[in-house]
């Protein structure tokens, strides 16, 4: 039980990686606020875990590009389980487009979510940990945050700053306790990659030395530790978790 007594929360947490963290920081024994945007999906995914494990997961509604949801989320997070030990910073999305034809609002679209919405719920948790004196954040960044790739000149913009906001927020918070590192995920099998067809799908697996896409449990597990205590000693890091991918060519 390596997070027992814990409270967790996670961002964009009724799909893909997120659920898949929820669900693994349950088992380890953490109490864990599944966040994502209003509607059916959070509550549904919430209810069926909290079956499982009583009394420890409940959905809270939150659009990351909202300050004062955000804010609002952190404060009933700790009202309803009186601190915040841990926040996995997930909540995203893809967009694929030419930069020459992506326009202001699209592209804006990808950075308010994936960039300013890491560091909106980052902000809320660290006065609260700053005052507790003790927390963990873990950021999802991307191999898109390492690497460029043709069509997502937002989403590699986005993800290169999800990587050097980490660092940063690491060095302010490392004096007050509190730190905060990185997951960089190759590719994932989650509804992110549903729109893919076969072939794009092959092409992307040719990309990992391991031969396959990851599965969000292996991205749930490398956050599991950062999210506890055995990780005590790693601040401002980038964990990857992408079957090779940014090792090099073979
Ligand atoms: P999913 O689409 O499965 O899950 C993302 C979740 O975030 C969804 O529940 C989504 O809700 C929610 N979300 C979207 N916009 C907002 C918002 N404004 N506020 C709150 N929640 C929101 O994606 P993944 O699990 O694949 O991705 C999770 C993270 O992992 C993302 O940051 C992604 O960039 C990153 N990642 C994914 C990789 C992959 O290959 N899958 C590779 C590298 C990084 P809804 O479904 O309603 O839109």
């Amino acid at each position: 039980m390596r997070l027992k007594g814990k409270t967790i929360l996670v961002t964009g947490g009724a799909s893909g990686i997120g659920l898949a963290t929820v669900e693994r920081c349950l088992q380890e024994g953490a109490q864990v606020v599944l966040a994502d945007l209003p509607g059916p999906a959070g509550g549904l995914r919430a209810q069926e875990l909290d079956e499982h494990h009583p009394g420890r997961c409940l959905f809270l509604p939150c659009d990351v590009t909202s300050t004062d949801q955000v804010d609002q989320l952190i404060a009933d997070t700790v009202a309803q389980f009186g601190s915040l030990d841990g926040v996995f910073n997930n909540a995203g999305i893809g967009g694929m487009n030419p930069a020459d034809s992506y326009s202001d609002e699209a592209f804006l679209r990808v950075l308010d979510i994936n960039l300013t919405g890491v560091f909106r719920v980052a902000r809320a948790a660290l006065r609260q940990m700053y005052q507790q004196r003790r927390g963990s954040i873990v950021n999802c960044a991307s191999i898109l945050g390492l690497f460029g790739q043709t069509m997502t000149a937002a989403y590699s913009t986005a993800k290169g700053g999800v990587v050097n906001l980490t660092r940063t927020l690491a060095l302010e918070a490392a004096t007050k306790g509190v730190r905060v590192n990185a997951v960089g995920p190759g590719y994932i099998d989650t509804p992110l990659l549903a729109a893919l067809d076969a072939n794009a799908r092959e092409a992307l697996i040719d990309l990992h030395p391991l031969g396959r896409l990851g599965r969000p449990e292996e991205v749930a597990n490398a956050v599991v530790y950062l999210l506890s205590d055995e990780a005590s000693f790693t601040t401002g890091a980038l964990l990857m978790v992408d079957g090779g991918f940014t090792a090099g060519k073979s």
